[in-house]
C-alpha cells in the first residue's frame, strides 16, 4: 500500500533535483551536476572554526591549526563546522531551501552535517536552533534552523530547545553587510528564555550560513552568560573567502 502510495505522489510530486530542478530517481536525491558544483569541506582546517587550509600547517604553525582570524580574535563560541562552502551553488540550495523548500532536502542537508562533525555531536547535550524573530517567522512560516536542528535530531537522538534563546529584535536582514555592521546589528539581539534548559550543558547551536560569525557569536555569548558548559556552531554552509563575507 506505501509503495501504492508513493508511486502516485511521485506522479503528482516528482521527485527532482534540489539545485538543478533535474528529475532525479528519488526525493531527496541530488543530480550528478549538483553534486559537482557543491564544495565539500573537508581537512585540513582551522580547529577553531573549520575554515579550509589550502594545505597543511598553512595557518604558519604545526602546533597551532588555528586560522589568523581565530588567533586575533577568537570567537565567542568554542567551535564551528559546516560540510559545504559557501558558494553560487550551495547559495541557490539554502535560498531554495529558506524560500519554500520542499522538506525531503533537509534530511539530506542533516546528514551531510552528521557526517561534517561526529566528533562535535559526540559530546553534545542538546542542539539549539539560531531563532527567528515572529515577525520574521510569520512571514517565512518556519525557521529554517530549527528544521535543520530537527532534522539532526532525528538522526542523532538530540534533545532540540527550540525556545530556549530568543530574538527579542528583528534584525535587518545581513546580506550585503561588513563585518562591523553585522555586529552591531545583532548585539542585544537575542536573549536567553530559558536558563534551566541550557545552564551545565554543552549545546550545539544550528544555523544554515556561517559568514562574518556575528550572530553565532552573539548567541553564544548570551548562551554561555546563562551558563552553558560550551558553545560549538554547526551550518549547513560557511563563508570560506573573506571577499564572500558580505553576501
Ligand atoms: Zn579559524
Amino acid at each position: 500500500m506505501d509503495r501504492i502510495w508513493s508511486g502516485l505522489a511521485d506522479l503528482i510530486w516528482p521527485p527532482v533535483c534540489p539545485l538543478t530542478g533535474a528529475r532525479v530517481s528519488g526525493h531527496g536525491l541530488f543530480s550528478p551536476t549538483a553534486w559537482s558544483a557543491l564544495t565539500f569541506l573537508d581537512e585540513p582546517a582551522c580547529h577553531v572554526c573549520g575554515l579550509p587550509f589550502a594545505y597543511p600547517g598553512a595557518s604558519g604553525s604545526e602546533a597551532v591549526h588555528a586560522c589568523a582570524p581565530c588567533l586575533a580574535r577568537p570567537p565567542r563560541y568554542d567551535g564551528a563546522r559546516a560540510p559545504l562552502a559557501y558558494d553560487a551553488a550551495s547559495r541557490s540550495l539554502v535560498l531554495g531551501f529558506k524560500h519554500g523548500g520542499r522538506p525531503e532536502w533537509v534530511d539530506r542537508f542533516a546528514a551531510w552535517m552528521a557526517m561534517s562533525a561526529p566528533d562535535v555531536l559526540a559530546q553534545a547535550d542538546v542542539l539549539v536552533p539560531v531563532p527567528l524573530h515572529w515577525r520574521r517567522l510569520w512571514a517565512r512560516r518556519y525557521n529554517q534552523s530549527l528544521l535543520l536542528a530537527r532534522a539532526l535530531a532525528r538522526r542523532t537522538g538530540h534533545a532540540v530547545e527550540a525556545d530556549a534563546l530568543l530574538r527579542r529584535k528583528p534584525t535587518p536582514s545581513q546580506a550585503g553587510q561588513s563585518a562591523r555592521s553585522r555586529r552591531r546589528n545583532v548585539a542585544g539581539a537575542f536573549f536567553v528564555a530559558k536558563p534551566e534548559s541550557v545552564r551545565d550543558r554543552r549545546l550545539v547551536l544550528i544555523d544554515d550560513v556561517l559568514t562574518t560569525g556575528a550572530t553565532a557569536n552573539a548567541c553564544a555569548r548570551q548562551l554561555k552568560r546563562a551558563g552553558a558548559k560550551s558553545v560549538y556552531l554547526m551550518t549547513l554552509c560557511r563563508v570560506v573567502r573573506t571577499s564572500d563575507a558580505t553576501i
